[in-house]
């Protein structure tokens, strides 16, 4: 093989953009490699909400480390990462307030500015938002959005100034593994030699690592994601917000306009593909549920959709860590929430390469051998799938 490398990481979405950096940090030598562009991939569809509520403490506990890197982002990586503070209310229906409660409560436990307010409380934050279906919801005054490919694009940027290579437009072909220890991958240029290989190839992980030999059950998740013009009428303040009674989401997207997102009607299948066509159906169940909590968007205009492909594990949890042959370590399945995570995530890994183990931020519970040991995760205050 002609060139090696310390660490080969596959994909420049934004783990593998995050994880090059902190390994560039360290002063690894790191090549990534990408099968198309930098955020080709879910990240440059990625809605981009950055909020810390989630019903497992582990992955609250990755969302705040990542936040400190979002709010002081030039400083940290480099260059803006688009971050905009919103707030972020958090609407559950009456049988899930003991578990939103409960999920509170571990957050702040964690340090995070998060508390439960009354739908009273909701109205006034943000008076277009109907609040008659329920009586409580979570409030995080500090959260927001992000821009995710300029996220990626910087991280990788410092990366590359810290002197990690990056190649576009050549996917691995295969992983490649000789007496149970990955040796490098294969191109279409030729072979690549590195004893460490950082599989963060999104929805297309799978037919890679079973080029290592493992067998992970990594599907696509398609979501769709629309545009509309916020009408004129309604104050410009709108909050970030997840409604989980509509099975929706939604946010401002810079001075006109409003993100929405479905968590259900959501296709999973073993086919990423490239196509960034929304579904037809999606828009007419988009303006029914939205205009359910925000009336006045009846008047909004219709912008555009258009969807992205994520990879989807079986308890829609990311698997991360080592697994398989020797130096390979997974960062991948992040399961349509991997986007605000994706600065410790990359700390981690970058642990888990040159330290053995991550010691930064605890990822041991999404160990990809979960599967195969029957212990899926489970929320600790469970709402159930998030995506359906
Ligand atoms: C529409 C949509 C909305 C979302 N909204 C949010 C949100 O609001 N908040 C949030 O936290 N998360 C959100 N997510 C999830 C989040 O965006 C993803 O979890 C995250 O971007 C995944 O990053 P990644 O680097 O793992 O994968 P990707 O960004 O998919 O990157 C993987 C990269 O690997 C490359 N690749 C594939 N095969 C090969 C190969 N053989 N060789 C070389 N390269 C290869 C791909 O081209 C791709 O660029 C959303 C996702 C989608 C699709």
């Amino acid at each position: 093989m002609a060139e090696t490398f310390d660490v080969i990481v596959i994909g420049a979405g934004v783990h593998g953009a995050s994880t090059a950096f902190h390994l560039a940090e360290r002063g690894a030598k790191v090549l990534v490699l990408e099968r198309a562009a930098a955020a080709s991939g879910a990240t440059g569809r990625s809605s981009g909400l950055v909020r810390m509520h989630y019903d497992l403490a582990a992955e609250s506990a990755l969302a705040w480390r990542s936040y400190d890197y979002f709010i002081n982002w030039e400083a940290r990586v480099g260059g803006d990462c688009g971050f905009t503070r919103t707030g972020f209310v958090r609407i559950v229906p009456p049988r899930q307030e003991a578990n939103l409660k409960a999920n509170v409560a571990d957050q702040q436990a964690i340090g995070i500015r998060t508390s439960i307010i009354a739908a009273a409380d909701v109205k006034q934050l943000a008076p277009m938002l109907a609040t008659d279906d329920f009586n409580i919801a979570a409030y995080e005054p500090d959260s927001g959005y992000a821009d995710p490919t300029s996220v990626c694009n910087t991280l990788l940027a410092a990366a590359r100034r810290l002197g990690a290579t990056y190649r576009g437009s050549t996917p691995v072909e295969a992983v490649e593994v000789n007496r149970g220890r990955v040796v490098g991958v294969r191109t279409a240029n030729g072979r690549i030699a590195a004893p460490n290989i950082v599989l963060a190839a999104g929805a297309w992980s799978g037919p890679l690592a079973k080029s290592a030999g493992v067998e992970i059950d990594i599907k696509a998740w398609h979501h769709d994601t629309g545009f509309i013009s916020r009408p004129s009428q309604t104050p410009t303040s709108l909050p970030t917000v997840i409604d989980d009674i509509n099975e929706l989401y939604f946010r401002p997207e810079g001075p006109g306009l409003a993100l929405v997102g479905l968590e259900d009607g959501n296709r999973i299948d073993d086919r990423p593909g490239d196509d960034a066509r929304s579904d037809p159906a999606f828009v007419e169940h988009m303006v029914d549920r939205l205009t359910r909590r925000v009336p006045d968007y009846v008047q909004a205009g219709f912008q555009g959709a258009h969807g992205g492909t994520d990879g989807i594990t079986p308890d829609q949890r990311a698997v991360m860590g080592r697994h398989g042959p020797d130096g390979l370590v997974f960062q991948t399945g992040m399961s349509g929430t991997g986007f605000k995570i994706a600065p410790a995530v990359g700390l981690a890994i970058s642990e888990v390469v040159l330290d053995g183990a991550a010691h930064s931020v605890d990822i041991a519970m999404f160990d990809p051998g979960r599967f195969a040991a029957g212990k899926p995760l489970r929320g600790d205050h469970p709402y159930g799938d998030l995506w359906r």
